[in-house]
């Protein structure tokens, strides 16, 4: 219990240190070395050569994949992903209703219909009303590991396998997170990755496409990398090999700086995810049992990358404090850095998810959600907020600066009704 009065009400911050308090990626010697390297080297890569090719060895093995396939960004590598797994008009693909957008719109872009899932209450697929949501139609299920805890996939698994679709991941905010001690990204036919800025593993802007089979692998190319690596790859015989020049059209290369960088950050990958954990476990052990305040569940198998700390708000433990005004009194402590999640929202919510038709004709018919359809993802998504979780020995301060801020608040909410 801290007794000095709120920041928000006159009293001594908690913090004030100088903002911004996290930033991401981590820009180190070497990164500086590989991309002024690259810049004498070749800054177009148009087939599977130099730094593309060594940072596709690099994410397979990482990961324990057979193929890897970079693309311009991570929106990019799920269209190419959907599309290689066969996905078109009218297909549906069930999609959790809490993620980023990007996990579902490319399928507007085949002509196919995301069907939105609800999440349970730690914001992760439900399976019960992803049943329900199966149709004749549904070819495919998207995982999403969100905030980096692993979505439970032996249930997935066999969800997949008991209702015959394709299992397929969007593993955006789990570079390196493990589920029973194997990587998320490696239980679908296939994975799509965001390189995106604060994305765990980033190139700035960039993605990639993981799979071991190659079927799929030639249609990646296909969808994205046409002539050269085409030509290269596709084996002759095979019956696509004479679509190699155009490939379906579109062309979604890594830009090779952006590799260079990604390549660089990738050996330090670890290391960071191990800082993660130790200060998410310090976090969420500071913050356990504090009123108004519920740390995730880790289940037993899951080892997640800590994309963020989402911590659930309560506030009948708080007197009802609604959390906008919680979310001020913290900032007033100076805990600039915990946020409600943004872009990250109930997908039902989005204009273009209620009304596709208004911006891609083929919709016009397009049944949308409506508020309130997707209880589970609304709530959930009203009662986060989340928080940096560092991974540096010398951020451990900040870190435990910030959890007092929360608790001070939390302690002090009576002041705030
Ligand atoms: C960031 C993100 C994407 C999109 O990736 P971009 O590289 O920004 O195109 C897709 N899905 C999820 C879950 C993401 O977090």
């Amino acid at each position: 219990m801290n007794d000095s009065p709120l920041a928000l009400l006159g009293g001594e911050p908690t913090i004030t240190a100088p903002g911004p308090h996290f930033t991401w990626p981590v820009i180190a010697e070497p990164d500086r070395e590989a991309v002024a390297a690259q810049l004498e080297s070749g800054v177009s890569i148009p087939d599977r050569s130099g730094v593309v090719a060594d940072f596709e060895d690099a994410l397979a093995s990482y990961l324990g994949v057979r193929h890897v396939v970079t693309t311009c960004t991570g929106t990019a590598a799920l269209h190419s992903m959907y599309a290689a797994a066969g996905i078109g008009p009218g297909d549906e693909v069930i999609v959790p209703a809490l993620t980023f957008h990007a996990t579902a719109t490319p399928l507007f872009h085949l002509g196919a219909h995301p069907v939105l899932a609800d999440v349970d209450d730690r914001g992760q697929l439900d399976l019960d009303d992803a049943a329900r949501r199966l149709t004749a139609r549904t070819k495919a299920v998207v995982a999403v590991h969100l905030w980096g805890l692993p979505e439970d996939m032996d249930a997935l698994v066999s969800f997949a396998e008991e209702h015959a679709v394709m299992l397929l991941e969007d593993g955006s905010h789990a570079h390196g997170a493990t589920w029973n001690g194997r990587r998320t990204g490696t239980f679908g036919a296939a994975a799509a990755f965001s390189l995106n800025g604060p994305k765990p593993l980033s190139a700035g802007e960039g993605g990639f496409v993981a799979t071991d089979d190659s079927e799929l692998y030639y249609r990646v190319l296909l969808h994205g990398q046409y002539n050269k690596r085409c030509r290269r790859e596709i084996p002759a015989t095979h019956p696509l090999a004479r679509f190699a020049v155009t490939g379906m059209g579109l062309k979604l290369r890594i830009h090779p700086l952006a590799a260079a960088l990604a390549l660089a950050q990738l050996p330090r990958l670890d290391g960071y995810l191990d800082g993660r954990q130790s200060t998410a476990a310090r976090m969420c052990a500071a913050l356990d049992g504090v009123p108004g305040i519920r740390v995730p569940h880790v289940p037993v198998l899951a080892r997640p990358s800590w994309y963020a700390l989402p911590l659930r708000y309560e506030p009948a433990g708080l007197g009802g404090l609604p959390l906008e005004r919680f979310l001020e009194a913290v900032h007033a402590e100076g805990a600039d850095a915990v946020d409600q999640p943004g872009s990250t929202c109930p997908l039902g919510t989005h204009p273009l998810f209620q009304a596709p038709g208004a911006l891609l004709p083929g919709y016009a018919d397009h049944q949308g959600p409506a508020v309130g359809d997707f209880p589970a993802a609304e709530h959930v998504h009203a009662t986060t907020l989340k928080l940096p979780v560092w991974h540096g020995q010398e951020d451990v301060r900040l870190a435990d600066a910030y959890t007092a801020a929360i608790a001070k608040v939390a302690s002090h909410a009576k002041d705030l009704l």
